[in-house]
């Protein structure tokens, strides 16, 4: 167990009926404040959060198996991060890079050229969202192929900027009306175990994959295959053994530019320190952001010197790219994860409710399918006795979760998924706890 002391007590405490009333005032005026288009998961809000707690402005402590989308894996105000900031804030808080630059920049690209998948020589650039990083990876991969296609992958999520859009599969909510959206990408089948013919291995599904870039694009044309090791919104989905690997090796085979986006997958959570690691794939390009940096805003492009090296000088960079606080935050989170094995920690957690979700899809005829690896685990709910996805039933559960204390996600191209993305330093006991309240919802949904 990790030695973490934290502020805040590791307990689920509800003192009032949820959404509370300092919170349902809040939400009268964020209506007045705040377009609809801004959404959140669950009406209450934050006055507080350690660990695996968040506890809200009525009082109430609720556990957190969503880490704010993956990103507080540490917990949501490590120690360690916390001093981190506090020390980079007193001296400075902005330079920017392209002017004066600072060494906290090179340091996280150092940590970063360490710790992902292969020892080729590598550089690292800085930016503060996934989706300006997937950019940026496509960007270089153009200019470094002279190629124009890009080939992602039926249920993507990739960001909401105008190309991200494009890359992403799902319309609504993160596409509908907003286009036109950017060219030359080309959507592709994914290796979907649960939905796909049964038997069929991640070679297979490679093959039918490579074999429609070749008919509908052609190798010489592409510059750059973008995916998912496993998927995050589009609803966990983890490609059969082989279909990575297949992948990765015609991409090098034909000089395609292959692009792991890890934002969701990365930095312990599966259980490796990338998801790419399980197969032994090595990216040329990899994507992170989300869990890097303990809850700062940062993410990164981490490839092969060979490509980045290509782009002129000023071609990659952004004002607040590499922000030295962000730096700082990230460099102690990767100390934390190291310090405290959170990947170990992460297998840890994913073995105990893998099991336990697996003993209730016995029970009840709603759960299609338990997936995941590590602490990135879901449930794929369906209606009884067939494939067919029960969104409403996902969002029921979703919601009898937060009435009884805890925050849960749901994702998937259908909205009939739900996830777990518990911050990796939660206690037993908090998990336990969490996981006895989703399996009660689950039984009550299943039984209405
Ligand atoms: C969240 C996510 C993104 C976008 O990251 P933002 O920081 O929200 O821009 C891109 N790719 C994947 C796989 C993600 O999960």
């Amino acid at each position: 167990m990790t030695a973490i002391t934290y502020r805040l007590a590791q307990k689920r405490h509800l003192i009032t009926p949820l959404p509370g009333p300092r919170s349902a005032e809040l939400t009268a005026r964020r209506r007045q404040a705040v377009p609809a288009g801004v959404g959140s998961s669950v009406p209450v809000y934050a006055a507080d959060a350690d660990g695996g707690v968040i506890v809200d402005v009525d009082g109430n402590s609720l556990i957190d198996l969503g880490s704010g989308i993956a990103v507080t894996s540490v917990g949501a105000s490590d120690p360690g991060v916390v001093e981190a900031v506090r020390e980079q804030a007193g001296h400075f808080t902005h330079t920017c890079f392209m002017v004066t630059p600072y060494e906290g920049y090179i340091r996280v690209a150092e940590e970063l050229a360490e710790l992902t998948p292969g020892d080729h020589e590598k550089r690292t650039v800085l930016f503060n969202s996934g989706a300006e990083a997937v950019e940026n990876a496509i960007k270089v991969a153009r200019l470094a192929t002279g190629r124009n296609a890009v080939v992602a992958f039926d249920h993507a999520y990739h960001g909401r900027t105008n190309l991200t859009m494009a890359l992403t599969a799902k319309t609504l909510p993160y596409k509908h009306n907003f286009g036109p959206f950017a060219p030359e990408i080309y959507r592709m089948p994914m290796s979907y175990p649960y939905r796909d013919a049964e038997g069929l291995t991640g070679e297979q599904a490679a093959r039918r994959t490579i074999s429609q870039i070749e008919k509908q694009i052609g190798a010489d044309a592409l510059a750059a295959v973008i995916i998912e090791p496993i998927q995050g919104e589009g609803g966990f989905i983890v490609p059969a053994p082989g279909f990575l690997p297949t992948l990765a090796a015609w991409a090098r085979e034909h000089g395609v530019v292959f692009i792991a986006d890890e934002v969701q997958t990365g930095f312990a959570r599966t259980g490796s320190w990338f998801a790419c690691d399980d197969e032994n794939v090595v990216p040329d390009i990899i994507t992170m952001a989300k869990g890097i940096a303990g809850g700062m805003p940062l993410a990164a492009i981490t490839g092969r010197s060979d490509l980045l090296d290509k782009v002129h000088a000023g071609g990659l960079g952004g004002t607040y790219g590499g922000n030295p606080v962000a730096c700082a935050a990230a460099l102690a989170a990767l100390d934390t994860m190291r310090t405290h094995d959170l990947p170990a920690r992460a297998r840890a957690i994913g073995d105990t409710a893998t099991r336990r979700l697996r003993a209730l899809a016995a029970e009840v005829d709603v759960i299609g399918d338990v997936r995941g690896r590590g602490a990135m685990i879901a449930i794929e709910l369906v209606r009884p006795g067939s494939t067919d996805p029960d969104a409403d039933l996902a969002k029921r559960i979703a919601a009898q979760c937060l009435d009884d204390g805890v925050v849960i996600l749901t994702c998937g191209t259908h909205g009939n998924v739900i996830r777990l993305l518990p911050p990796l330093v939660i206690d037993d006991d908090l998990l336990a706890d969490g996981l006895d309240v989703l399996a009660q919802a689950i039984r009550t949904a299943a039984d209405n």
